[in-house]
């Protein structure tokens, strides 16, 4: 069978590797016993690009990153590379990959599987069965609004300012995504932003509305303060299926949902570009975690973020929904058994590293696939 799913896979720096390597071998496990193979070029990011080639996301990476159908991202950064200038930082290879490739929709789903009940910083009947998507805007608002500066006015007053800036085109885009997204789930959508004191959250509200209206009225809109989000993600999460919000209440947002969920070594994301003729969009997919330094090259680190990403891209790339699941269900399997890396270790498990517990991944994929 012709593989013509385009894939770039970049590993990164630290134990962006070590997790690639176990998601590359679920890709590999595709490949051999469900018919679904991908067209897989390695390329070079952040400090190991660097090392290579004198920048953090050279014109390669970038060019094969628009060539392909999607690129599954591990980590980059750490301390070797502290005292690189500015721009030359590991950390500037994603910046520039989700400008160049336009990545405007930050998707941050927040799960907690049943194992991991008792990871949650609430208590156990919030958060069973918790599946929230936050959709985040990524390249616009208040992060790069102008005028944005420091300056001493002319009594010697020194302000510092930021401007909170949305298109009407940049808030329909997203609100696509999220209203698309929310049509592949439990159908609700929970716009958040300030109507009540931001002239820009009463746009964004009136764009949002229009948005459902004109395409998605089958969806269920709500709106929702951001204040009031925040407090209803710690009081009674379930309530929410996609949230969708601008760069600046998503970023606070997703890291409220993520801490309802436990582990860092957990937590997928997926970041999409406009969809195009065709169907097909830009994706950019990687675990929410870092590099992690401090454990990196020992062999530990937890693998099932970057597999929940590559589940998500098999969803959301390739329509592939009953893969995605298997790994979805597999981990969920493994974890309810007991087996558990370090970072995620309860009373009575019992402590494996990366390789085992992709050993284990693949047993279990192996028992639902018969
Ligand atoms: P980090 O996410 O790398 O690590 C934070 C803590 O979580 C560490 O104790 C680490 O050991 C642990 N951890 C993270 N992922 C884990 C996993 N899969 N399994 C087990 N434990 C895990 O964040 P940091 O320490 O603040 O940053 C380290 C480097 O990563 C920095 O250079 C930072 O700039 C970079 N970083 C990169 C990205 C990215 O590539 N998108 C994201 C965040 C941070």
């Amino acid at each position: 069978m012709p593989a013509n799913r385009k894939l770039l896979v970049l590993p990164g720096d630290g134990i962006g590797p070590e997790v690639m390597a176990e998601a590359l071998r679920v890709l590999d496990w595709m490949a051999a016993r469900r018919a679904v193979s991908f067209d897989v070029t390695e390329g070079l990011v952040g400090g190991a690009a660097l090392e290579a080639t004198g920048h953090p996301c050279p014109d390669e990476t970038v060019a094969a990153a628009k060539a392909a159908d999607a690129v599954l991202f591990g980590a980059v950064g750490g301390p070797k590379w502290d005292k690189v200038e500015f721009e030359r930082r590991p950390e500037i290879g994603i910046l520039r990959l989700r400008k160049d490739l336009g990545l405007f929709a930050n998707l941050r789903p927040a799960l907690v599987l049943d194992p991991l009940v008792d990871a949650s910083s609430l208590k156990p009947d919030l958060v069973r069965g918790l599946d929230i998507m936050i959709v985040r805007e990524s390249t616009g608002g208040i992060y790069f609004g102008e005028p944005r500066g420091i300056e001493t006015l002319p009594d010697g007053t020194r302000r510092g300012f930021d401007t909170e800036s949305y298109t009407e085109a940049e808030i329909a885009r997203v609100a696509r995504v999220a209203f698309g997204l929310a049509r592949q789930r439990r159908g609700k959508v929970t716009s958040v932003e300030k109507a009540n004191v931001m002239l820009s959250g009463r746009f964004w509200r009136q764009v949002v509305t229009e948005v459902h209206a004109a395409e998605f009225p089958d969806v269920t809109l709500e709106h929702m303060y951001a204040d009031n989000c925040a407090m209803q993600l710690a009081a009674r999460p379930k309530q929410f299926d996609v949230i969708l919000a601008s760069n600046l209440f998503g970023d606070l947002l997703s890291d409220l949902a993520a801490a309802l969920t436990g582990s860092l070594g957990m937590l997928p994301s997926a970041t999409l570009g406009a969809e195009q003729p065709g169907g097909r969009r830009a994706a950019l997919y990687e675990p929410i975690h870092g590099s992690a330094p401090d454990i990196a090259g020992r062999g530990i680190a937890n693998p099932c973020a970057m597999l929940l990403s590559t589940a998500m891209m098999l969803r959301i790339s390739f329509g592939l929904e009953a893969e995605a699941r298997l790994i979805e269900t597999a981990i969920e399997h493994v974890l309810g058994g007991g087996l558990r890396t370090a970072d995620i270790m309860a009373p009575g498990a019992a402590r494996v590293g990366t390789s085992v517990m992709g050993d284990a991944v693949l047993r279990e994929l192996e028992k639902l696939a018969a």
